[in-house]
């Protein structure tokens, strides 16, 4: 594949200061390999022999059928049908069950985008805790992030306590449990005032920052914004 796909300056990436930045920088990579996939890579045929391999998760092969046109989507389909009708569906004369849900198996795991995507957050992070390290600029933007989503926090935490020396990772570790803590205290005060908005006692009072606190803290727990949303608000179910 192309290194150009997946070379984010990841100074962009923190610099809008608006929601998860590791979020910021999986959603660029999503963004640019499904334009890829459908775009410039159906004329390189060792990509395709790869999304025939790995096939794609629901999630990414949304993102491809939302970028990709008629024609390149059915052609990507094509051979990956094949691929699946090789390894899970062969003919009856010729099926091996444990054979067939082996590959079976693997397959429900596997995604062309999902393992491009990992392996570059993780080379990108990697970069990150340099600059964090090494650049006090790169370290103030870093705290004046609005937050880290839980999943994200997890992540990176991993890979600093992997990669960092000990004493360096202390600070890293205090910064990451600051950007996710003071964020998850937002969202539970702002729940928690939802909820009582509902009470009788409380009519006529102001929702505040409320009115969205459902949405957001499940971005914060999924690190996705929910694509379905709740009955308004009055109605109890
Ligand atoms: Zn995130
Ligand atoms: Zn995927």
């Amino acid at each position: 594949m192309r290194e150009d796909i997946c070379s984010i300056p990841i100074n962009e990436v923190f610099e809008p200061k608006d929601g998860c930045p590791y979020c910021r920088m999986r959603d660029m990579l999503e963004d640019r390999m499904a334009t890829y996939i459908t775009g410039a890579a159906m004329m390189e045929p060792d990509v395709r022999v790869e999304t025939n391999r790995l096939g794609f998760c629901e999630t990414h092969m949304k993102h491809i059928l939302e970028r990709g046109s008629r024609l390149s989507v059915a052609l990507i389909l094509q051979t990956l049908l094949d691929a699946n009708t090789e390894e899970i569906l062969p003919e009856e004369s010729k099926i091996n069950v444990k054979k067939a849900t082996t590959n079976a198996d693997r397959r429900e795991k596997s995604c062309f985008v999902c393992e491009n995507i990992d392996k570059n957050i993780e080379h990108l992070c990697s970069t990150v805790l340099k600059l964090w390290q090494n650049e006090p600029d790169f370290r103030k933007l870093y705290s004046e992030q609005t937050h880290i989503c839980l999943k994200h926090y997890n992540m990176i935490q991993k890979t600093g306590e992997k990669k960092m020396n000990k004493k360096v990772f202390q600070d890293f570790s205090k910064e990451n449990h600051r950007l996710a803590r003071n964020y998850m205290d937002t969202l539970r005060h702002d729940i928690g005032h939802f909820c009582k908005m509902f009470d009788y006692r409380s009519k006529g009072e102001d929702w505040g920052n409320s009115r969205d606190a459902i949405e957001r803290s499940v971005e914060f727990l999924t690190s996705r914004k929910p694509g379905t949303t709740t009955k308004t608000e009055g109605k109890n179910r």
